[in-house]
């Protein structure tokens, strides 16, 4: 694939493999857990890498090698391996890079399942991890350690829309030790709007789920980098620590959805920033976060890292809690769900949903107020959208 072509034909056309046996236009599906071997000594090679060729799923798939080569070119990477979950692809990348006896520094904003792991899980194994601001560089700085094989971080964050400065972080990661690696969760933003490896990043991991996806039908992930460090992942991280691995059904509806990545992000982000725009001006609103407003703290760095601000937002109406969930609760089209991404617009309770993870006092620690009330702008027609929240507001 030319690199010179644009995002919508490489999310369309990149990694494709010519079907030469029927000429098929859509990639087929590899339903298959095994690959049969000509010969004992053929399997062999393959297992011992000396000849290409499928040995078994959880090493690769043709459906699945097809998506990796796509969201490898999409995210400017070497290469790619395809998994299960977003939690998947976090997992197996994390327990690729740390063991006992190593540090990660971590954003304290985090999906609720992220910072889970990283407080609760890894540490269990002798992993040490202290939880930062990452937009403060001198936070980061002093506790950059000699044991410190990691900076794992979101941007924008979930579900604060937090923004951190890439480029600035891997600058000042990367002096310490080069070997650092600078981990980006890429989940809100998609490769559409942002690319953490050209931004100095070393590994950009997804939930596509979310935007790759778009549809609400699949759950998976993915981890991008450098060849020699996705091999890594995938012949330990993922092949014997998580076992994460993407059926190949997923990674054909994937395959589908990824084609219209671009022109569904155009629209989550229209529909974003208007319903923002409408919920800065309104009465009932206490707390808007939206890169996209001139007054987010982040607004300037998005504005240079981030092609558009998203299709995310989160926000606290007067009243706290209660109200918020009145206000929730008082929604008709707009549908009460975790996740996002998706042509649907969803609407969710961070506190008690997807960061219930977290206790109150790391809440309070991350910025995740009692009652913020997290949106995911979906596809349907912005002015809908407002109505709908507008008729919730007088509810309040
Ligand atoms: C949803 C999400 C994840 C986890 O992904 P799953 O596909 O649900 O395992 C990780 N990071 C972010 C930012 C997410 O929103």
């Amino acid at each position: 694939m030319q690199k010179e072509f644009g995002f919508g034909t490489k999310s369309i056309h990149a990694g494709n493999v010519k079907d030469t046996q029927y000429g098929a236009l859509s990639t087929p599906i590899f339903q298959s857990s095994t690959f049969i071997f000509d010969s004992c000594e053929q399997g062999g090679r393959r297992f011992a890498g000396a000849e290409n060729g499928y040995i078994y799923t959880r090493l690769g798939n043709p459906t699945t090698s097809v998506l990796e080569s796509k969201i490898a070119a999409l995210e400017g990477g070497e290469a790619c391996l395809a998994t299960a979950s977003g939690m998947g692809a976090i997992s197996s990348c994390l327990w690729t890079i740390a063991g006992a006896g190593k540090h990660i520094i971590a954003d304290g904003t985090l999906y609720g399942c992220t910072f889970a792991l990283l407080n609760h899980g890894v540490t269990r194994y002798g992993v040490e991890v202290d939880f930062i601001d990452t937009s403060d560089l001198d936070a980061l700085r002093a506790h950059l350690k000699d044991n410190t094989v990691a900076v794992y971080l979101e941007t924008p964050a979930n579900p604060t829309l937090k923004i951190t400065d890439i480029s600035a972080v891997a600058e000042v990661a990367h002096a310490y030790n080069p070997e650092i690696k600078v981990v980006c969760d890429n989940t809100f933003a998609s490769p559409a709007l942002q690319n953490p490896l050209a931004l100095g990043a070393d590994v950009v991991v997804h939930s596509a789920t979310k935007y790759l996806n778009g549809h609400g039908d699949v759950v998976a992930g993915f981890v991008v980098g450098k060849a020699d460090f996705i091999q890594q992942v995938r012949m330990f991280g993922l092949k014997d620590m998580t076992g994460a691995v993407m059926d190949p059904f997923a990674a054909w509806l994937l395959l589908r959805g990824l084609k219209t990545l671009e022109l569904r992000m155009a629209r989550h982000c229209e529909n974003a920033a208007k319903i923002a725009a409408f919920l800065a001006q309104h009465p009932a609103v206490e707390k808007i976060n939206y890169p996209g407003l001139p007054t987010h703290k982040g607004h300037d760095v998005a504005a240079r890292q981030m092609k558009d601000f998203g299709g995310m937002l989160s926000f606290e109406v007067r009243g706290g809690k209660a109200a918020g969930m009145k206000l929730v609760n008082s929604l008709k089209l707009i549908t009460v769900a975790v996740s996002l991404g998706d042509a649907e617009s969803l609407i969710e309770h961070p506190a008690s949903m997807t960061h219930s993870t977290y206790s109150e006092e790391e809440l309070r620690e991350a910025g995740i107020a009692p009652g913020l009330i997290r949106l995911s702008a979906g596809l349907e027609n912005a002015e809908d959208l407002i109505a709908d929240l507008a008729q919730a507001m007088e509810n309040l």
